[in-house]
């Protein structure tokens, strides 16, 4: 690359050139005139020498002439075959990137790291992501990025980058966008920062729509937590909800009461009205539970016909006159079976209370669990207190072993 961009101005090299050849050519005319004169007195024979002399002249420069000419054709002739050749690669090269862009299953951009997310180039596949046209987004003809994603989302998502920049690491990001049409995606993102031509930061990177898998996430944890015939909680997801109250409970030295409530006699309804009646009844019954708590305190279904009541920051006392307003609207609602008759029942509940019952959930729902056995005891349809420092059986509530 020396010789192209050579210190030399090609002006100043083409003077010492022609300066070259005319010291030269002075220098020829002079000597090779003095040489003739001296040796060839005779002027007829002095005037023939000259005209050769001046033959030779010519062919010594067309000579040169050539051999530098032909120099720097040759050296042109590689220089644009160079060019061309770039020229080529390049537009193929911007061929595969349209096509590559284009066929992305998201949307490729280039944007500033402002306040609006400033697109400066966005693949086609914008169209399909956001609704919205390349042209529309680009520059925030029509609208800006940002405006399409919330604004608690936009803080954290800037949050985000930064702290990925400051570690000079690529960042992926993962929020809900509103499209043109005012439907709702979720979408992951993964890019990085790059400067721009003029020196100045700008993000690059690509754009998936993820609300599918989101939609699974969603459905999986679903299943994971609820349980299938009555959307409650199911055991294990009610086993965590109590470990993290109980864990506040402690830290805030508040209390906290377990319900444990079951169906008294729910074998003799499967029996009498078959088994889908008695999936209506459980239904019914776990709605009604549900709607007749506060909306801090959680139920589950803990198996067959047993549900847990956690109550937050609820003393014994309090927890009995709950377990009784509970028992009493139970008694007093009756139970649809599904083919348009209804059944009363009653259930048997047990109650334990933090810390006077127990320090741990096992100890807690032990004791509630007891409890509850008791109230079966006693009659069934009652409410019973856990025992004060009762030794609690052995085993775990959660898995069942009790
Ligand atoms: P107790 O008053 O002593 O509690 O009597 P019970 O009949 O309620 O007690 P038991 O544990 O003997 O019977 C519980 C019944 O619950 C047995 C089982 O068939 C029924 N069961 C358990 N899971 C389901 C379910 O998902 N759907 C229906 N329909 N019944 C269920
Ligand atoms: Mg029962
Ligand atoms: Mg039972």
């Amino acid at each position: 690359m020396k010789t192209l961009y050579n210190d030399q101005s090609p002006a100043r090299r083409a003077f010492w050139a022609v300066f070259v050849y005319l010291m030269v050519g002075v220098a020829w005319i002079l000597f090779s005139d003095r040489v003739a004169e001296a040796w060839f007195p005779d002027p007829q024979t002095l005037s023939m020498v000259q005209t050769w002399k001046g033959f030779l002249f010519v062919l010594i420069t067309g000579a040169v002439l050539f051999m530098v000419l032909w120099r720097q054709l040759a050296k042109d002739r590689v220089l644009l075959r160079l060019q061309a050749g770039q020229r080529r690669a390049l537009i193929r090269r911007e061929r595969q990137m349209t096509v590559l862009m284009d066929n992305l299953p998201g949307m490729a951009y280039r944007c500033r790291f402002d306040q609006h997310w400033t697109m400066l180039f966005v693949s086609q596949g914008c169209t399909q992501l956001t609704g919205y046209e390349p042209d529309e987004l680009t520059h925030n003809r029509v609208t800006s990025y940002a405006s399409l994603i919330g604004d608690a989302d936009n803080e954290r998502l800037i949050c985000e980058v930064e702290e990925a920049l400051e570690q000079g690491q690529p960042f992926a990001l993962e929020y809900a966008l509103t499209r043109k049409d005012g439907r709702t995606l979720w979408v992951w993102e993964r890019g990085r920062g790059v400067e721009d031509d003029n020196g100045a930061l700008a993000l690059e990177g690509i754009i998936l729509d993820i609300s599918g898998r989101k939609a699974l996430e969603n459905e999986l944890e679903k299943l994971a937590t609820q349980d299938p015939l009555t959307g409650l909680c199911n055991r294990r997801e009610l086993s965590r909800i109590l470990d993290e109250e109980l864990a506040r409970a402690t830290r805030y030295q508040r209390s906290l009461a377990v319900l444990w409530i079951d169906v008294d006699h729910f074998k003799d309804i499967n029996d009498t009205h078959g088994h889908a009646a008695g999936d209506s009844v459980l239904r019914s019954v776990s709605q009604l539970l549900a709607g007749s708590i506060r909306t801090v305190d959680a139920i589950g279904r803990f198996g067959g016909e047993e549900f847990v009541i956690v109550l937050p920051e609820m003393d014994a006392e309090s927890a009995q006159d709950t377990a009784d307003r509970l028992r009493r609207r139970i008694a007093d609602t009756p139970q649809p079976l599904g083919d348009g008759q209804t059944v009363t029942l009653t259930v048997s509940v047990g109650i334990s209370a933090y810390p006077e019952h127990g320090q741990t959930a096992d100890q807690l729902c032990a004791a509630a669990d007891k409890a509850m056995y008791l109230a079966k005891e006693r009659g069934r349809n009652c409410v019973v207190m856990a025992h004060l420092h009762e030794r609690l059986h052995h085993g775990s509530w959660r898995s069942g072993e009790l």
